[in-house]
């Protein structure tokens, strides 16, 4: 299939918001049954993982701890003022790859595909391959 693609819209500056219905959507047009899928965010400053989706305080704590490891403010030398975003991006990365059985997305019980926004809020794109 050819990649398919879906915006998504952050209301934070640093905002985790799952995908899995999305993704699973995009899944499911294709006809793929078996196989696997890729998701990759096209930016420099957002990103996406997979991690707990059943406490919210997860996601919360990861924002927590990236912001205090990555302040906002540390004399970067990026002139956009946006470093600290391009750094968490870089840590949490741009794509995660899920296998597919029987047509649905083999994630763990308490797992989810997040989209990470880091310098919103903005309007933003996220990629869907299935092969
Ligand atoms: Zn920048």
């Amino acid at each position: 299939m050819t990649k398919k693609e879906f915006t998504i819209r952050s209301t934070s500056p640093t905002q985790f918001i799952n995908i899995d219905r999305q993704v699973q959507q995009i899944l499911n047009e294709s006809g793929i049954s078996d196989g696997i899928c890729v998701v990759f965010v096209p930016h420099t400053t957002a990103a996406v993982t997979i991690n707990e989706n059943a406490d919210p305080d997860v996601t919360h704590d990861i924002i927590d701890e990236l912001n205090k490891v990555i302040p906002w403010a540390d004399n970067y030398a990026h002139r956009e003022g946006n470093s600290a975003a391009h750094i968490k991006a870089s840590l949490v990365g741009a794509s995660e790859v899920i296998l597919v059985e029987n047509g649905r997305l083999v994630l763990g019980t308490w797992q989810s595909i997040f989209f990470c926004e880091f310098d919103g809020p903005r309007t933003r794109h996220v990629y869907v391959k299935v092969q």
